[in-house]
């Protein structure tokens, strides 16, 4: 597995996001899917204190057990839950980040995230609770997610001196949704920020499992959305989209998930691709799916289809 950089952290460039666990997936799947990817020598793991009601942190701390050390994790705050208050004041960050660890069972968290943005609070006032943080050994890099181009700018300004900045931002970035190229990965380059692609699969959609004029499979993700819902998801044009993008993807030997992986790997500030999963089997052929490095033509013929 290739890797790659998250500030000091060396991350696998496939990783694993965890908002399955503590939701479709109950203690024992999440084993089975951590360990599958522990095996296939995957090393982000991306959770946060809101998945599956705190359950996700809980589950993959107690799945990790002794093998904790061999991984780069990474959670979120900022969401109220039952429980915690939510937002990025500096007191909320303390109390957030001491549940997280106590849920996680760790005594350090590798990548700290601001899960959304929280206009109640100046970004500095949440620089300084999270450096303190980092001062104090509980977190070893910070990052945030859910931030436009300005917002970074701004985080990264507000930096003092001394003091340790956003190391990553995570937003939405997939082959179907490419709203982040117009600014934030801008913004990442010009500031040696790492970006996180989330929905990096686009829920399933980029695996090939969903296809034109075929039933959705049951015990899916999009599967077992509302009949309005799965409508507007696999809707006529999105199918038809992923459907030439497939063939693109056959026509050069390859597979439509191996196109999404190399299609966010193709750009040299995606430090890692979170993709979900729920089986072991799905783990082993996101991390298979890394290999294949895009040519300047591919890539144009890919911006044809699905275009920023
Ligand atoms: P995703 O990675 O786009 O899709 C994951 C889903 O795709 C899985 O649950 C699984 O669905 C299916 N899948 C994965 N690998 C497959 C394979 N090889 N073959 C067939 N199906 C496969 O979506 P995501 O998990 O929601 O997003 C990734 C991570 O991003 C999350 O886990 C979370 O860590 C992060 N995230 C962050 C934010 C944020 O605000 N920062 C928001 C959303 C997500 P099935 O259920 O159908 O098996």
């Amino acid at each position: 597995m290739q890797t790659r950089h998250i500030g000091s952290l060396e991350v696998s460039a496939v990783g694993l996001g965890c908002n399955n666990f503590g939701g479709r997936l109950d203690a024992s799947r999440t084993k089975d899917v951590v360990h599958a990817a522990l095996d296939a020598g995957v090393t982000l793991f991306d959770t946060a204190d809101i998945y599956g009601g705190t359950l996700s942190e809980e589950y993959l701390g107690r799945a990790l057990g002794a093998r904790r050390d061999e991984i780069v994790l990474a959670t979120k705050f900022g969401v109220p839950y039952e429980g915690h208050p939510g937002g990025a004041a500096p007191t909320a960050v303390r109390g957030a980040v001491e549940q997280s660890l106590k849920r996680l069972g760790t005594d350090v968290i590798d990548l700290y995230q601001l899960h959304f943005p929280d206009r109640a609070v100046p970004i500095a006032d949440t620089l300084g609770a999270l450096g303190e943080l980092v001062a104090e050994g509980m977190v070893r890099e910070i990052g945030c997610s859910n931030f436009d181009a300005a917002q970074l700018r701004e985080a990264t300004d507000a930096v003092a001196p001394g003091a340790p900045p956003f190391v990553s931002v995570q937003n939405q970035y997939n082959l179907l949704q490419r709203e982040a190229e117009e600014s934030v990965l801008g913004e990442c380059a010009r500031a040696g920020i790492a970006f996180i692609p989330y929905f990096p699969l686009a829920s399933g959609l980029l695996t090939g499992k969903y296809r034109p004029g075929q039933p959705v499979p049951d015990g899916t993700r999009i599967g077992s959305m509302p009949a309005e819902r799965q409508a507007e998801v696999l809707d006529n044009a999105t199918l038809a989209r992923v459907q030439a993008l497939a063939e693109l993807a056959e026509g050069e030997g390859h597979s439509l998930l191996e196109l999404a992986v190399a299609w966010l790997l193709a750009r040299p500030q995606v430090a890692s691709v979170i993709a979900g999963a729920t089986r072991p089997e799905q783990i082993q052929a996101n991390a298979n799916a890394a290999g294949w490095v895009l040519s300047p033509s591919d890539l144009s013929r890919i911006d044809e289809i699905s275009p920023a």
